[in-house]
């Protein structure tokens, strides 16, 4: 078991439980707060500032503003203050005996452990997906979603820029997992990285991924960070976190999908003998 998780747990079974709550608290600001500013920070200053020019021709539609900048890293500071907060008490579930966050690996199987990880990454994005259209319902966008939606052009800072009604809905769906499902420490620390990994991706900007991705037949089935691009630019449509069966089931995925993804991802020119460029 992790130190901190030890301490954590030491700590949410002394008296004094409010007291404990603060500290256990402020241990889950710094342990979610430095997963985000690391992913964040290696995915902004790669993509934008670092491959900046050499990424222009893969830009989605614009590079966000400063503005933008400040507005999402303060958004996703109140989203990690509801986080920790949420995690706090799932601790104390875990405590308590309500939910199962095991230690040994082999403690459900191997076949468990190896299957969990999958099995709560699929269910993750089906929350995520019926929880997102929930939030498009005209009310809830106007006094909720809406924050999200500010940043047309979203950076990698705007992974949790959310109003803390929807952080607490998004930060619920790991205790709601946990409910249904025992799982192992380190597969929840591995959700927990493929999460904030893949959500700073997906908010960057720029495509990064290889040319004809969107149009594989595997490649096709994850969501891009074109995908969700789109989603900010329209407001409409393209509502999936992780995959893109969901919108291709309920036809909510965007028509231009995969032609503006292959406008992100133009086919890179190499001079011929003769001066002319050709296609690679
Ligand atoms: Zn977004
Ligand atoms: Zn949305």
């Amino acid at each position: 078991m992790p130190v901190w998780l030890h301490d954590t747990l030491a700590a949410l079974a002394s008296p004094g439980l409010w007291r404990s709550y603060r500290h256990v608290w402020w241990l889950n600001v710094v342990d979610d707060g430095w997963r985000y500013l690391v992913s964040a920070l290696v995915v902004w200053g790669l993509l934008h500032v670092l491959l900046r020019r050499r990424l222009a021709h893969r830009l989605i539609a614009g590079w966000p503003s400063n503005a933008d900048l400040r507005r999402e890293i303060a958004y996703s500071a109140s989203t990690l203050a509801v986080l920790a907060a949420v995690n706090s008490v799932l601790l104390a579930m875990v405590v308590g005996g309500v939910v199962e966050i095991y230690a040994d690996p082999l403690g459900h199987g191997l076949a468990w452990l190896l299957l969990s990880l999958p099995v709560a990454v699929v269910l993750h994005d089906a929350y995520f997906y019926w929880t997102h259209r929930l939030l498009h319902t005209p009310w809830l966008f106007r006094r909720v979603h809406g924050v999200h939606h500010r940043s047309r052009n979203p950076s990698p800072w705007a992974a949790f820029s959310f109003h803390p009604v929807e952080a607490l809905i998004q930060s619920s769906a790991l205790p709601i997992l946990l409910l249904a499902m025992p799982l192992n420490e380190y597969v929840v620390i591995a959700f927990a990285v493929h999460q904030i990994v893949r959500n700073t991706h997906g908010h960057a900007a720029v495509e990064s991924l290889p040319r004809g991705f969107a149009r594989h037949w595997l490649g096709g089935r994850f969501v891009t960070t074109t995908h969700h691009h789109l989603h900010h630019e329209t407001a409409q449509g393209n509502y999936g976190l992780w995959f893109t069966w969901w919108d291709r089931w309920c036809g909510t995925e965007r028509r231009d999908y995969l032609e503006r993804f292959d406008a992100a991802t133009p086919p890179r020119h190499r001079p011929t003998v003769d001066g002319a460029e050709a296609a690679a």
